[in-house]
């Protein structure tokens, strides 16, 4: 059951109203492996630089993530640093130095490709394809993007869309992507070109999951305290993934479930700086917020409603 990862190793540089963290660990591979190595075995293709400090990565290996496809090449690491707004709902990004990433190629390792789950971050689509064409017979395939590859990679990302089960999008990058304002209506336009699921985040006011016939939708988990929202979204994915591949199957009901552990994932993610809050995470903690998800979402019709 273990899921093969691709996708950014960065250092990143992070401003919110409640502090700064300087060459922190981030990364939309680092994250994800974060948060799904807490439901199993996870296996990371990416490249960092030679500044890189790899050995901070260790409480990733010392839980399950194989960092064997993990290259690290002549120069400098992928460095992004941004700047979040009071509220925290919004982000500047102040730099993206790319370094060694510029000229990523992922290799996945022999070992790696007969991965069943299969999770593409964020990176060129034209590398995502590249990926597909490495592994053999996945079972699920997701993907992220960004607003930089509908601008300037959408031909490739539309092949790409073709070849995955799953994208995973923020409201912004559906809108764009579909040119739809409505959010419905960029759903249907993305399911009409390839995935059979759509998950559309939609940071503190939750996420969507929209298949062809029908939509779920789980609340933002109500947190007292947020920190640092980088990654929010690629740990969402992590606890997505991670829950899917446990259980096995991608029934209605386990995608279902599925959201409702991202967004659980998601929300511990922002509690504290870079991936901090996942080192000492208990699967205790993360079934008890399960249970707060389901309290609060779940009411009875009234008796004489009819139905
Ligand atoms: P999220 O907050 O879920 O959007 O993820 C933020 C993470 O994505 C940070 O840790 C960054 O290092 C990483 N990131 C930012 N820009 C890029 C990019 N252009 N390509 C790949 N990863 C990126």
């Amino acid at each position: 059951m273990s899921i093969l990862v691709v996708g950014s190793v960065a250092l990143d540089t992070v401003e919110t109203p409640f502090g700064r963290a300087d060459d922190a660990l981030g990364g939309s591979a680092t994250f994800f492996s974060a948060a799904a190595s807490l439901f199993g075995p996870v296996q990371l293709v990416g490249v960092v630089g030679s500044d890189y400090p790899t050995g901070a990565l260790s409480f990733l290996a010392e839980r399950g993530v194989d960092l064997s496809g993990l290259e690290q090449a002549e120069g400098e690491s992928f460095r992004w640093s941004g700047v979040y707004s009071f509220d925290l709902n919004s982000r500047e990004t102040l730099e993206t130095r790319l370094g060694v990433f510029a000229e990523f190629q992922p290799k996945i390792p022999e070992g790696f490709r007969d991965a069943e789950w299969v999770f593409l971050g964020n990176i060129d689509p034209e590398l995502q394809l590249n990926v597909l064409e490495q592994v053999h017979a996945p079972k699920f395939v997701a993907c992220d993007t960004m607003n930089l590859w509908i601008d300037i990679r959408r031909d490739a990302l539309m092949r790409l869309l073709g070849r995955v089960d799953l994208l995973l999008v923020n409201d912004g990058e559906a809108r764009q992507l579909s040119g739809e304002h409505n959010l419905s209506l960029a759903a249907r336009w993305i399911l009409q070109r390839g995935p059979r699921y759509l998950v559309i985040k939609k940071g503190e006011h939750g996420a969507v999951l929209f298949t062809p016939h029908s939509v779920f939708f789980a609340p933002g988990f109500p947190l007292e305290d947020v920190f640092d929202p980088t990654g929010a979204g690629d740990a969402f994915a992590g606890g997505f993934m991670g829950y899917l591949a446990q259980c096995g199957r991608t029934d209605e009901g386990d995608l279902r479930r599925a959201v409702i552990y991202g967004s659980v994932l998601g929300s511990f993610a922002v509690e504290k700086f870079s991936v901090e809050r996942f080192r000492d995470l208990s699967a205790d903690e993360i079934e008890d917020r399960v249970r707060l998800f389901r309290e609060m979402t779940v009411f009875e019709l009234p008796v004489d409603a009819g139905v």
